[in-house]
């Protein structure tokens, strides 16, 4: 056995092997050790023809999956190696092989990974500046692939993508060795692969397998070389690790990556799309709040709508209108609604009837939900949006594949597949002749048994079976001298005799025999069921799209309806106007009424670039991300959180904002920040859409203001020719640039003094920020009295100084004496205060209250 294993495992070197042994699967050597510490297992010894024992360790077979998947999260592969013939059939050592290998990528337990987002795998190959781009969810069937030219779309593609596992090519592993702080970003598992791994001629031949074609035309445009390899190099990795079960990837779509709003991998993060920027939550992400659908393929569906908004106005309108029809008609919405509710993951069930990992009851909740379906479709043909409409149209309810379900599949089956009960009764005479065969023979036994008792007069004669010696009749020892001759003793207990007689072995044999062959019947019907769903793929597969669109699209229309958003108009020239826009999620956070609403206005002239100042915490970063997140959403169709909205359509957004999650990766702060900002200048067009957040913090003030000076100068006009742009910042100094630089124009969000406090008033206004009102929000934040008191002093000494500079006075030589290296010590301030204590106005209890925090104070 051991030289079996050693065989077994030569093969799947980089794998653990699960090495099955009767109802554990074993691990040796250092998969063992390695194991036996990711899974906290006990690593044990087992003698293998060496000197020492082998270490050791095992996993029960019925709850692998489990410690499987552990292991694949911690970026491990498993290779399941399973006995491949019948160990009755087998003469010496049963076969074994491995018949599956799950690695992060490749995870068919559906349990595991969230049902609303899909499991991606993803090759990419680098070819000098062209990278091929392919992948695939094993657990749908979904495969996509591009090409792009350059490194940071390639990210971008890896960002929207975000799969599980990124086979690589090495000249790509060096790129992202390279690169390695945003390698990081993506919590990717990188797998390697030499070169030979993505030859063409390798790939098209995966290709063509697969697919059973003679030619790749029709398949992928060939002049793509590239897509070609990383599609050949993802067939090649399923094979080996799937071992052929892929009849559900049905066809490659290929994509323009450009045929989608960009998005680059920060904008994506920073406008917290689909989760949260920090905790990585989905509560606080855009799809928290839209995400209303009734089914999970509606949900991933949905999911994709963020990740991939549309460039084409026709294609907008469409969703548009399918959403408005949703939002004004509840009623119908409601039925549609409930007709998806009980919808199982159809695409998921059909990537398990692919991989033949379905059993009874999965084909049960297949045919549950198809039971929905003839409701679903009459429901949507009473819609007139063409979206829905069309979908009423082509809409195919499975109606056949429910037929055989009906009639084939028990109501309560078992969850083996091998075990009998699978099969409803009438669906196939064999079986049901086997099963009356075997009632029949439980009926002769109890009237056997009625009858021996009668005979012998023993009242506590039983027949009863086991797996040594299958049916016998049992004795009490008490009784035994009553039973006749003909009773044949087959075994002696401690207080019972069992026997059999010719009679009963022969009714033994029918009913044995009748169970045996109807349980390899029945497994034999049902693969041959699951086969016949499996020819289907296309069609199921085609349904399910068609549920996940509908789900998503009500879902649109039920946001709108709840969180009131309107349906923005589209226009050509390049004009975004908002009136009394919020931001989707904020809102939603700080519930009813509380949000303040905002209006926007940016066009292709005089309105292009808005300079925003306002004190921290004024509401600058929301209100910018409010603007971003509505022109998003429409470009998904969706309607806005705002009172109007008329918006053209821009080719990408662009965002530098904060930079706390870059932390990690080992970069400063400010260095991440200018290399967010040379891709935007780089990639920016003038249908951009740009948002800037404060940058140029990281350095000295003139350095960071002329940096910020020369970006406004360079996207308003510059090469770019304007992007619309806004330029959050505290350089006041910036503000002077309007009526300077064309475009520009200076918002302030309004604060109002109370006192020595501010209130924040969240309003835009057209004009500039007179103040930072940085210690004022220091106060708030709850910095000490002291520390409040003397920045306010510095703040006057500071102005003084500049207020001399710009006069001069340093350029006379006269130099300007600030008054800021000799802080007044705590106990001089404590002075001040005693003197300037108004003691003709003050009480007794006052005087000691004063004097009691004095104390406290030193
Ligand atoms: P800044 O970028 O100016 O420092 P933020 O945009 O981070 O300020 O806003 C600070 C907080 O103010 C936000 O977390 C939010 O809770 C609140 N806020 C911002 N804008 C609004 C608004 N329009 N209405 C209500 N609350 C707002």
């Amino acid at each position: 056995m051991m030289l079996q294993y050693r065989e077994v495992k030569e093969r799947y070197r980089d794998c653990i092997l699960f090495y099955r042994l009767g109802d554990f699967y074993e691990m040796f050597f250092e998969d063992a050790l390695q194991a036996s510490r990711a899974l906290e297992i006990t690593l044990t010894g087992r003698e293998c023809g060496l000197e020492e024992k082998a270490p050791m360790c095992g996993v029960p077979h019925h709850a692998a999956e489990t410690y499987i998947q552990r292991l694949v999260d911690q970026g491990m592969k498993v290779a399941i190696c399973e006995q491949v013939e019948d160990p009755k059939s087998s003469k010496g050592i049963v076969r074994r092989d491995v018949v599956r290998v799950v690695t992060p990528g490749t995870v068919l337990n559906t349990g595991a990974i969230p049902p609303d987002r899909n499991n991606y795998l993803m090759a990419v190959v680098r070819r000098i500046n062209t990278y091929g781009i392919a992948y695939v969810d094993i657990t749908t069937g979904a495969f996509h692939t591009t090409v792009v030219h350059t490194y940071s779309r390639m990210l971008d593609e890896l960002a929207k993508v975000d799969p599980a596992e990124l086979l690589a090519n090495p000249a790509l592993q060096e790129d992202l060795g390279f690169r390695e702080h945003l390698a990081n970003r993506f919590h990717t598992h990188v797998t390697t692969q030499e070169d030979w791994y993505f030859e063409r001629k390798r790939s098209e031949e995966a290709i063509r397998t697969h697919f059973q074609v003679s030619r790749l035309e029709g398949l992928l445009p060939l002049e793509h070389p590239e897509a070609v390899q990383a599609c050949g190099a993802l067939f090649n990795y399923l094979q080996e690790t799937q071992k052929g079960n892929l009849v559900h990837i049905t066809n490659l779509q290929y994509y323009q990556a450009d045929r989608y709003m960009l998005l680059d991998a920060s904008t994506r993060r920073n406008l917290e799309l689909t989760q949260t920027l920090r905790e990585k939550n989905r509560r606080g992400s855009l799809l928290w709040v839209l995400d209303k659908t009734r089914t999970a393929m509606g949900s991933r569906m949905l999911r994709s709508f963020l990740e991939e908004p549309l460039l084409q106005e026709e294609a907008l309108l469409r969703r548009q209108d399918a959403v408005q029809e949703f939002l004004e008609n509840p009623m119908a919405q409601a039925e549609v609604q409930e007709a998806i509710g009980g919808i199982y993951d159809l695409e998921r069930l059909m990537g398990k009837v692919a991989c033949h990992t379905a059993n009874a009851r999965d084909l049960l909740a297949f045919k549950q939900s198809l039971s929905k379906l003839p409701a679903l479709q009459a429901r949507l043909a009473g819609f007139s949006s063409a979206l829905c409409r069309e979908t009423a149209e082509g809409f195919d309810c499975l109606q056949d594949l429910h037929d055989l379900l009906e009639r084939a599949i028990a109501e309560e089956p078992p969850l083996g597949i091998r075990d009998g009960g699978i099969l409803r009764s009438g669906y196939d005479s064999q079986v049901d002749a086997y099963r009356e065969a075997m009632t029949n023979g439980k009926q002769w036994l109890a009237a056997l048994e009625a009858q021996e008792r009668k005979e012998t007069g023993i009242k506590t004669l039983k027949v009863k079976y086991n797996k040594v010696f299958g049916y016998h009749l049992e004795v009490s020892s008490a009784q035994s001298s009553h039973v006749p001759d003909r009773y044949i003793r087959k075994q002696t207990l401690a207080n019972a005799e069992r026997y059999v007689t010719p009679a009963l072995k022969e009714m033994e044999s029918t009913i044995l025999g009748a169970e045996e062959k109807l349980m390899a019947l029945e497994y034999a019907l049902f693969l041959e069921i699951r086969e016949t769903l499996s020819r289907e793929v296309e069609r199921i597969k085609r349904t399910a799209r068609d549920i996940a669109l509908v789900d998503a699209l009500q879902s649109l229309g039920e946001v709108a309806r709840t969180q009131k958003f309107v349906r923005p108009t589209l226009n050509r020239e390049g004009v975004v106007r908002i009136q009394g826009g919020r931001h989707p999620v904020i809102e939603k956070m700080l519930g009813d009424g509380a949000f303040i609403q905002n209006d926007t206005y940016l066009d292709k002239g005089d309105h292009r670039f808005n300079i925003i100042t306002g004190p921290n915490m004024a509401g600058k970063s929301t209100y910018m991300r409010q603007v971003a997140l509505i022109v998003l959403m429409a470009q998904t169709g969706s309607f806005v959180p705002a009172q109007s909205a008329d918006l053209c359509l821009v080719d990408r957004i662009f965002t530098r904002v904060g930079a706390s999650d870059d932390l990690a990766s080992g970069q400063s702060t400010f260095m991440v920040e200018m290399t967010e900002v040379a891709q935007i200048l780089r990639n920016a067009t003038k249908d951009s859409l740009v948002l800037l957040d404060e940058i140029g913090r990281g350095t000295s003030t003139f350095d960071g203001l002329s940096i910020a000076w020369a970006v406004v100068e360079y996207l308003s006009h510059g090469e770019i020719g304007g992007a619309k742009t806004l330029f959050a910042t505290h350089y006041h100094e910036l503000t002077e640039l309007e009526g300077k630089v064309e475009g520009v124009q200076n918002y302030r969000i309004s604060v109002k003094e109370k006192g020595d406090d501010i209130i924040f008033l969240r309003k835009i206004l057209p004009g500039s920020a007179d103040k930072s009102y940085g210690i004022q929000v220091a106060k708030l934040a709850g910095v000490p009295p002291w520390v409040i008191k003397r920045s306010k002093e510095i703040l006057k000494e500071l102005s003084k100084a500049d207020i001399a500079v710009r006069s001069g006075a340093e350029a006379k030589g006269q130099g300007v004496q600030l008054d800021l290296f000799t802080p007044p010590s705590p106990q001089e301030n404590l002075l001040e205060e005693v003197r300037s204590l108004d003691l003709a106005r003050t009480t007794p209890l006052e005087a000691l209250l004063f004097l009691h925090r004095l104390q406290e104070d030193l």
